[in-house]
Formats: C-alpha cells, structure tokens, sequence
C-alpha cells in the first residue's frame, strides 16, 4: 500500500506515514468519523486555544519559554495564536464599520476629513500593519536588552507576537462590547496603550526574570529607542509632505 499524501510505500503495521508522517485511512466514511475527527480537532484546538490564551495574561513566561524551548503541543504555537487574533480584529473592524461607525470616529483634535481616507486604508490593511510592527518591536526589545543574552532576535520576535496577539484578542472583545455602550476607539485608545505597556513589562520582567530596578531600566531604554524613531520617521515624514506639497 502507499501513502495516499505523498505517495511513498507504507509497511502495513503503521497507522502513520514513515516519510510525510500523514495518517493512514482505511475506512469509508461515516458520520461517526466525521464527528471523530471534529471533536479531535475542533474541541482540542478550542481547550489549546483557551489555555494558551489564559496562561498569557496570567503566566506568559509559561507559553513563551515553552515555545520557546521547543514544546508544541501543550499550547498553541505563535503563528496560529496570531493569526487567530489577526482574524478577530477584522471581524471586530467588520462589525464597527458596518454598524456602529460613531465608534470609528475621530475626535475633533485630528480634524475627521483629513483622516478619513487614510483610516480606511489602515482599516483594511491593519494586518500589514502589524507584520511590518512586529519585526521593529522585536528589534527594539533586543536593542534595549544588549547586555541580556537569554533571547535572540528570532525569540524576541516570537515573545512581541504572543503579547501583541494577546493584547489585540483582548482589546478586540472589549471594543465589541463597549461599541454597544457608545465606546469610541480613538478614545479608548489610550487605555489599550497602556494596558499594553504594562502587560508587555508584566510579561518581560516574569520571561527574564527581571528585578525591579532593570525592568526599569530596559523600559526607558526601549521607550528612548523608540521616541527617536518615531521623531526620526515623522521628520522624514513632513519633509516628504512638504516636498510634495
Ligand atoms: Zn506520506
């Protein structure tokens, strides 16, 4: 017999492909294997999921070291978990648009028409968005913990995805819940910044683990990096602006 996924030859006492490492099938199928291969993979991706979600906010040095270290089933693995969040922010975008657009406005400090335009474009590439983040976060976590040689580049990327994955599940439930209180995004927004900063040295301070006084240290560090990049990147922004008029 041969493997019906890559087509290599099975010896007939593995219920699993030597070479593609595919289950072996048999059976025609019936309602019951169907119901089978649901409860297998639907409800032990939905326990994973909610551990994995859970241990985040509690422990997150949990779910990051195990990752990590090479674990892969006991939680859900970067990729998956983020691409689980990246799905219910456009739901959570879906819905706002669509039915409570008061809680996409701007408030009057921006000036809503000169944003408008540019919002949606964010709206419908917010995933981009976030890809393009991931990679300057980890590279300024590393930056900021030079003199730690506990996480490479790659890991640092790994522990932003997991927390940036988390924070945006989070907010996401409780923007679709206050939206049905005339919550406003914008507005909200500086909460879920905060929320995210704290968390985000929640987690680092268990991940390394950290005391106080370099927690401390590492933070004002990061937030130095990260206050001359964006002073670097609106300056290069504006002299475009005003080059092109
Ligand atoms: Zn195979």
């Amino acid at each position: 017999m041969k493997c019906k996924n890559c087509s290599s030859q099975l010896s007939t006492e593995n219920n699993y492909c030597e070479h593609c490492g595919a289950k072996v099938i048999n059976y025609r199928l019936s309602l019951k294997q169907l119901w089978g291969e649901f409860k297998l993979n639907f409800l032990s991706f939905d326990h994973t999921f909610f551990n994995t979600f859970w241990s985040l906010l509690t422990q997150p040095q949990h779910v990051i070291n195990s990752y990590i270290g090479g674990t892969r089933k006991k939680y859900l693995n970067v990729v998956s978990f983020f691409v689980i969040a990246l799905t219910l922010v456009g739901f959570q975008l879906f819905i706002q648009r669509k039915f409570y657009p008061e809680s996409l406005q701007v408030g009057t400090m921006f000036g809503t028409d000169f944003f408008g335009t540019n919002l949606d474009w964010i709206y419908e590439n917010y995933s981009l968005i976030q890809l393009v983040n991931l990679p300057l976060y980890a590279f300024i976590a590393k930056l900021s913990f030079f003199n730690y040689k506990k996480f490479n580049y790659t890991e640092h990327l790994v522990v932003m995805t997991y927390l940036t994955a988390e924070n945006t599940i989070l907010t996401s439930i409780f923007l679709l819940i206050a939206v049905n209180f005339g919550g406003n995004m914008y507005e909200l927004s500086n909460y879920f910044n905060l929320f995210f900063f704290l968390y985000t040295c929640y987690a680092y301070k268990k991940l390394y683990p950290l005391r106080w006084i370099e927690l401390f240290t590492a933070t004002v560090l990061f937030i130095t990096i990260i206050t001359i990049l964006m002073v670097f990147l609106t300056m290069v922004g504006v002299g475009y602006a005003f080059m092109t008029n």
